[in-house]
């Protein structure tokens, strides 16, 4: 069968080539007689890959050397938890904008642990844009400041960052993480899972600036404490191995077609396409403010629930794939991580074309 255009939010395209390396090296990875899904995490030959993987990360990020790259597990959902609890441990406060559910639920977490002010919110607006925010309302003495730079569900994304001094700023990039080129240096901690941009399920990424480690509350699980994870190279316990594997995969296909920039240009390019055709279409619409949009997530809607049911079901059936909404928000959603082709985002507009012209 041929392959189909997947527009998945996560888990997500990979691309091809990464694919079919999986699959040359499956049954035998360089030689060793073996899978990297069989093979301990304890050998040389995995070593070379957890480093290597951790090692690209630095060099196509661009990241600070007082920087450490931590691989862990339980996906972006369970450093809502893990981020209060390593870092809220100064005046116990922090600061969060909230820009959409995965901020929200984060936000809700964190209140479990201290004094957690809501600095922004676009829930009115149906998150439907990024917060305004005043910098009069962040909290001086805050132990950290929260965004979550591109809101998945909804579409948006932070086009500028916060200034928040010499509060550090904490962001979840699940859904742009490695999308384009980013200034490590302005943030305190970023993550994301890896699931949408950076490999398969399974694989959290952490990078955190080295002073922000080593005081997270007594209490904290151990395999939540990040000095712990960043102690051991990510080897505490077992780490999600075939996920750090692809990951390496990725990180070697980003470089080798140019790094950070090159992903932006593609990125630019294919939200572009598909921007402009929905501007102009009179059956499509984008809910999100304009400024805001995102390069990743693209919504879109037409006048009515059963349009848009018709519009999904036909989109499946030519091989477009995935490009229901979230279930809280309805609509459609293309998401347009590296991996898919500008080819994948021409002929889906070919697509919508068609059936406007036939709806
Ligand atoms: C998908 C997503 C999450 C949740 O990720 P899990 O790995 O499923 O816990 C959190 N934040 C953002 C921005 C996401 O896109």
């Amino acid at each position: 069968m041929a392959r189909v255009y997947n527009f998945s939010a996560g888990p997500s395209m990979l691309p091809e080539s990464v694919l079919n390396r999986a699959a040359a090296e499956m049954l035998d990875y360089k030689g060793s007689g073996q899978s990297v899904l069989e093979m301990s995490h304890r050998s040389k030959v995995y070593e070379e890959i957890i480093f290597g993987a951790r090692d690209l990360f630095k060099e196509v990020m661009g990241i600070p050397d007082n920087y450490k790259v931590i691989f862990c597990q339980g996906g972006a959902s369970t450093q809502f938890a893990a981020i209060p609890l390593n870092f809220l441990n100064g005046s116990g406060k922090a600061d969060y904008v909230l820009s959409g559910q995965f901020s929200t639920k984060a936000y809700k977490e964190a209140t479990k642990y201290g004094e957690i002010k809501v600095v922004g919110s676009s829930k009115e607006q149906n998150f439907s844009c990024i917060p305004e925010l005043n910098k009069a309302d962040f909290t001086p003495d805050a132990d950290y400041f929260y965004i979550c730079q591109n809101n998945t569900i909804y579409g948006t994304r932070f086009t500028e960052l916060p200034d928040t001094g010499n509060v550090p700023l904490v962001a979840d990039v699940s859904s742009c993480f490695l999308s384009e080129p980013m200034d490590v240096s302005k943030y305190g901690v970023i993550y994301g899972g890896a699931q949408k941009n950076v490999a398969p399920a399974g694989l959290t990424v952490v990078i955190v600036r080295e002073d922000l480690l080593g005081n997270a509350r007594d209490y904290t699980p151990t395999m939540l404490d990040y000095k712990t994870l960043a102690d051991n190279d990510s080897m505490y316990n077992t780490p999600p191995c075939y996920s750090i594997y692809m990951c390496k995969l990725v990180l070697e296909w980003i470089k080798n077609l140019g790094g950070l920039e090159a992903m932006k240009l593609h990125n630019e390019k294919k939200c572009s396409i598909l921007y402009d055709f929905i501007d102009n279409s009179k059956m499509f619409n984008n809910p999100v403010k304009k400024s805001d949009r995102s390069m990743m997530n693209v919504t879109f809607v037409t006048e009515s629930d059963e349009l848009n049911a018709k519009f999904v079901k036909d989109a499946t059936a030519a091989g477009f794939v995935n490009l229901k909404g979230h279930r809280s928000v309805g609509g459609m959603r293309a998401s347009i991580y590296n991996a898919m082709p500008i080819e994948g985002v021409e002929k889906l507009v070919e697509f919508m074309a068609e059936f406007e012209k036939n709806n």
